[in-house]
């Protein structure tokens, strides 16, 4: 459900840079992201894609230049805590749950936490994110350590929507996955989408970006090499001779 006129963007970037010193993490970049979009980033590693996630988001830093708006509103200041209420949420690329807490606690404290309901609703939020995710209700008990790998991707996402974001940014979701699972990933990103969450993707597993995503941004050294529509970001040469090389001929 791409969006009626929609301006501003849900999400806007504005010249972001991000520096470590001497090094541009994240070099003077500007994109925006509509509501209902799947709008999918790569990029070689050590191109500075987590880093924007942080930027973004502000967990843990925030940009050393530039703006991160949300529907035309400065966000780039807040704290962390009031970015993810104002609902902007991300995953990270290493397990980020409570490993002793079974994975029904850990949705219900991410929905008190960011969505900031009381402890009923909390609840009802939590589960109705487990149904979303399909988490098996015989597994929602166990501690999340207990958890497959994919299990804790489901848990990974139910966190994250039951904070009810307005967009989502997950950080290499398919990390770890088998062929099969990662299919089973793609559906699961889908049905985030159709509640009316958009999504901002991260993904080394280009098929699956190439999937799901309506638009591919590819950044190189911290700079956007192409932005477009996915198909014909794929075949730019630029992009061809800094990021797919040898593996464009495996899409
Ligand atoms: P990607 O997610 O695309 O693999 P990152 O955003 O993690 O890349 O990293 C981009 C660059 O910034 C890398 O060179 C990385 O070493 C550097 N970097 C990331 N975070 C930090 C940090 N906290 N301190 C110093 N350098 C960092
Ligand atoms: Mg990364």
């Amino acid at each position: 459900m791409l969006d009626r006129t929609d301006n501003p963007p849900l999400l806007e970037i504005r010249q972001v840079t991000r520096r470590f010193g001497a090094l541009v993490a994240v070099d003077n970049v500007s994109f925006k992201v509509r509501k209902g979009q799947i709008f999918g980033v790569a990029g070689p590693n050590g191109s500075g894609k987590s880093t924007l996630f942080n930027v973004i988001t502000g967990i843990p830093f925030s940009p050393s230049a530039g703006e991160v708006l949300l529907w035309g509103q400065p966000i780039h200041r807040l704290k962390p805590h009031q970015i993810s209420r104002a609902g902007v949420v991300r995953t990270f690329q290493k397990d980020a749950e409570f490993a002793t807490l079974s994975a029904r606690e850990n949705v219900y404290a991410s929905a008190v936490y960011c969505a900031q309901i009381d402890s009923a609703e909390a609840r009802e939020a939590a589960e109705q994110a487990l149904d979303d995710v399909s988490l098996a209700r015989e597994r929602r008990g166990k501690a999340a350590s207990d958890l497959s790998v994919f299990e804790r991707k489901q848990l990974m996402i139910a966190s994250a929507i039951a904070g009810r974001p307005k967009v989502l940014l997950l950080d290499e979701p398919a990390a770890g996955l088998t062929k099969p699972e990662v299919s089973d990933l793609s559906a699961l990103i889908r049905t985030v989408h159709e509640r009316g969450i958009t999504v901002v993707l991260i993904e080394h597993v280009l098929p699956l970006l190439l999937k799901v995503s309506d638009h591919l941004m590819i950044l190189n050294h911290g700079a956007i090499i192409a932005s477009g529509k996915p198909d014909e970001v794929v075949r730019n040469p630029q992009v061809i001779e800094a990021y797919l090389g040898k593996r464009e001929a495996r899409l």
